[in-house]
């Protein structure tokens, strides 16, 4: 299977998000979590036009995921979505918030100002991960699809199993160094934490399974 390449400005911001300080990559979780919640609006908005689909309050939410065995975060939602080609075009390049982002580059000094002042989108999983793994299963979409990307060389798409509609991203966390740990996103309490300080405001619950300690 061929590695897909990232478009040279996408590769540019990776690049930022992944040599990015310790004190920002805490906001890597409430990207995603913006994501999940703007993928439920979407399921939301399109029950309420659609008479063929019903929008149950409690079918809808987030849930994060905290693993230390196998060292991964979990970011699950029940939102409309992505087929193979939404994979591709909204994961394999620079979205809109990130290309803001990266327009504001030269008129400030480095990535840490870029994260502190706009929203900078999925990359952000990478400030933490060494690889992301994204499983998703659109609305009217029978099939669902993998995508994956350990960062700046490119990723890959291929079909995947999963039953209900919606995204599963996987963030498995980079390796502890001498300087930076980061067990801490494996941390119940530190968690919750970053969700408070973050994500307070978002309309949907956000559940959390803590499946080893
Ligand atoms: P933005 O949220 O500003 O559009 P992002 O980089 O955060 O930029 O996300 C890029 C795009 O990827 C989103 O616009 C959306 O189309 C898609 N996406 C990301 N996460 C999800 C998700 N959990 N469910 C459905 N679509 C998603
Ligand atoms: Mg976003």
């Amino acid at each position: 299977m061929e590695k897909v390449q990232f478009q040279a400005e996408s590769k540019r911001l990776l690049e930022m998000m992944i040599n990015s300080i310790y004190s920002q990559r805490e906001v890597f979780l409430r990207e995603l979590i913006s994501n999940s919640s703007d993928a439920i609006d979407k399921i939301y908005y399109k029950a309420l036009t659609d008479d063929s689909l019903t929008f149950n309050q409690e079918d809808y939410y987030i849930k994060v995921v905290p693993d230390k065995e196998s060292r991964t975060l979990k970011i699950i939602d029940t939102g409309i979505g992505m087929t193979k080609e939404e994979l591709e075009n909204n994961l394999g390049i620079i979205a809109k918030s990130g290309s803001l982002a990266f327009k504001k580059e030269n008129e400030l000094r480095d990535g840490h100002d870029i994260i502190g002042q706009f929203g900078v989108g999925f990359y952000a999983a990478f400030m933490v991960a060494d690889v992301v793994t994204v499983v998703s299963k659109a609305l009217n979409s029978e099939q669902a699809y993998k995508w994956e990307s350990e960062g700046a060389d490119g990723y890959i798409i291929v079909p995947a199993d999963k039953e209900s509609v919606g995204t599963e991203i996987t963030l498995k966390l980079k390796e502890n160094t001498e300087d930076e740990s980061y067990d801490e996103y494996l941390e119940e309490y530190r968690l919750k934490q970053i969700i408070k300080k973050y994500s307070d405001f978002i309309r949907y619950p956000i559940k959390m399974d803590v499946t080893s300690s």
